[in-house]
């Protein structure tokens, strides 16, 4: 897998966390912190290749079938922290 627009230290990786790991309440997700938010965000995106189906089409456009292609390259779309809000391919 090929990931575009990866760094090596993101901005949100220098934000503390600010969880009380022995308080749930004070810990994400029900307390908000930067940095855990984006831990998760970035542990969401997929590392290894991975296989999507895509419909055949004939000249009207009806589909005929499908067939599978398989995604080695990704692209990260980042937020202000430098976090990652998405990824396309
Ligand atoms: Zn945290």
């Amino acid at each position: 897998m090929k990931i575009n627009n990866s760094l090596d230290v993101a901005l949100w990786e220098n934000i503390p966390c600010h969880c009380k790991k022995d308080d749930i309440e004070k810990s994400y997700p029900i307390s908000e912190c930067v940095h855990c938010k984006s831990q998760e965000c970035w542990d969401s995106v997929p590392q290894k290749d991975f296989t999507i189906k895509e419909y055949d089409y004939d000249d009207e456009g009806n589909v005929t079938g499908n067939h599978d292609k398989v995604i080695n390259e990704i692209t990260l779309v980042r937020g202000k922290f430098e976090d990652v809000i998405g990824w396309n391919f």
